[in-house]
This record gives structure tokens, C-alpha cells and sequence, in this order.
């Protein structure tokens, strides 16, 4: 085989591990334990001496009293530099990014240098990011990446259409469709999108009259064994078929239920 091909031949390989890592969204946490999707703090009560307990842990885990709401009105919301609800400035800010809430100078790559005292506060961010809402501290790194890698980038919910930016609370991914959901939406949303309609079930090719045994949650759709597959595609043997309309993994219809009404 000549050399060029060999070459080719790799960079494609490795662009498709890529991609099926970014489709399978196995490279990343989940949204809830993501800083900028944390429930905002008001105060964080740390018994005295326990400074190095961690925060960034998702606030269902979180130990030691946190008062999750806004401190002038006090009402509960995702975590942002602004009240959603009366635009008060958060007084404690927990890096979108490193989940941090307090700045510790010495193991810091901190663009505000701080040199031997802690900080909190204003005095602990650098930014505000545009698309979560929320502060990134002033640590460097936080700063130059959270906004390229900001898992709220796209997150209009998929049943009312308002970004993070039109509604209050945190951001959620339905774990059927793996689209974006607003707290409102989630539990509804849900419910009925484990479900396909009967008429559905058969192969979404035109001239097929198959049952469809394979199903995209995103699509809706089913495709029977031979039209589920293109031509020219490498599929894995073990691994699911991806939909050949958009690429989420189809799983087999008979795995599902059916809402037969
Ligand atoms: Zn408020
Ligand atoms: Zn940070
Ligand atoms: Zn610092
Ligand atoms: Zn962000
Ligand atoms: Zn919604
Ligand atoms: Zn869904
Ligand atoms: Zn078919
Ligand atoms: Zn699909």
C-alpha cells in the first residue's frame, strides 16, 4: 500500500474515534455535575478549620449547609453572576468552570495574583461567560477554556425554545433524545419521549414496507435491518447503529414501549 494512503488512512481513524466519543457524549460529565448548572449559593456555612472541603461536587452531594437561592429574593435558580429573577449581583460566586468558591493564592495560575491570602467573591472572578451565565474565576485556565467547552453553548430547551438566558433554573438533557430540557419541561418531556406512536413503526424508507427494528430516539423514526445502514459506512460490530438521518445511536424497537393509542 502506498505511504500517503497509510497516512490518510489514520487521520481518518482517529477523527472517527473523535467523533464517536463527542456523539456517545462519553468524554464529559453529565450536565448536573457541571459548575455552570449548579444551583446558586447564597452562603456556604463552613465549620471552621475545613477550608479545603471540596465545593465542587454536585449540590445533591455537597455536605455542610449551602442556602441555594439568591440573597436578595431569595429565590432558587441556577447558578449565574446575575439574579435571573432581580438582577442582584451573586455574592458568591462559584467558578462555572472549576466549581470553586474560594481562591486559594498558592496552587492558583490566578491573572490576579492574591499571594497569601485566600479570596472570595468579586475578588475571586474574571468573567462572566455568555452563554451559562455564570462567573469563571480568575484562574487562567478557567478564563481561556470554560468558554469554548461551555456545555450550555446551545441549551435551548427543545419544548419551550428558551435559552439559558429566558428561564430561571438549571438545564437538563433528556436521556432518551439527548436534547436540552428547562426544569419546567424535563419530567414531561420525558414521559413522552420514551414513547413512539404505532405509526412510526414502520421503516422510515418510502418504498419499504418493513417493521422497523431499529429506532432513533431523535428522529422518531424506525428503519428495518436493510435501510438502517448506508453505503460506504464502517459500522462496528457490537456497537449500535447510528440513525442514518442524524447520527444518534438507534437502539432495537423491541427494547422499547409502545404507545399504542
Ligand atoms: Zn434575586
Ligand atoms: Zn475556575
Ligand atoms: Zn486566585
Ligand atoms: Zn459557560
Ligand atoms: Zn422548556
Ligand atoms: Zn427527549
Ligand atoms: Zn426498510
Ligand atoms: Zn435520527
Amino acid at each position: 500500500m502506498p505511504k500517503k494512503k497509510t497516512g490518510q488512512r489514520k487521520k481518518a481513524d482517529k477523527q472517527k474515534e473523535r467523533q464517536k466519543g463527542i456523539r456517545s457524549g462519553n468524554t464529559e460529565k453529565p450536565l448536573p455535575e457541571r459548575p455552570c448548572n449548579f444551583v446558586m449559593v447564597r452562603f456556604n456555612i463552613i465549620p471552621y478549620g475545613s477550608f479545603s472541603r471540596p465545593n465542587f461536587l454536585p449540590p445533591s452531594q455537597r455536605v455542610g449547609a449551602d442556602i441555594e437561592e439568591c440573597d436578595q429574593c431569595r429565590r432558587i435558580q441556577k447558578n449565574r453572576a446575575f439574579c435571573y429573577f432581580c438582577a442582584a449581583v451573586q455574592r458568591l460566586p462559584v467558578c462555572a468552570q472549576c466549581g470553586k468558591q474560594k481562591c486559594m493564592a498558592k496552587m492558583g495560575d490566578c491573572v490576579i495574583k492574591h499571594s497569601g491570602q485566600f479570596t472570595t467573591g468579586l475578588g475571586m472572578v474574571g468573567a462572566v461567560c455568555d452563554f451559562c451565565e455564570a462567573w469563571v474565576c480568575h484562574g487562567r485556565k478557567c478564563l481561556t477554556t470554560h468558554a469554548c467547552t461551555c456545555p450550555l453553548q446551545d441549551a435551548v430547551c427543545t419544548e419551550c425554545q428558551r435559552e439559558v438566558w429566558s428561564h430561571g433554573g438549571r438545564v437538563f438533557k433528556c436521556s432518551y433524545c439527548m436534547k436540552f430540557l428547562c426544569e419546567d419541561d424535563q419530567f414531561e418531556h420525558q414521559a413522552s419521549c420514551q414513547q413512539l406512536d404505532t405509526e412510526s413503526f414502520k421503516c422510515k424508507c418510502a418504498s419499504c414496507n418493513r417493521l422497523g427494528q431499529f429506532s432513533c430516539m431523535r428522529c422518531k423514526v424506525c428503519f428495518c435491518d436493510d435501510h438502517v445502514k448506508r453505503k460506504g459506512f464502517k459500522y462496528v460490530r457490537g456497537q449500535p447503529i447510528p440513525c442514518p438521518k442524524c447520527n444518534f445511536d438507534t437502539q432495537e424497537t423491541k427494547d422499547m414501549s409502545i404507545n399504542s393509542e
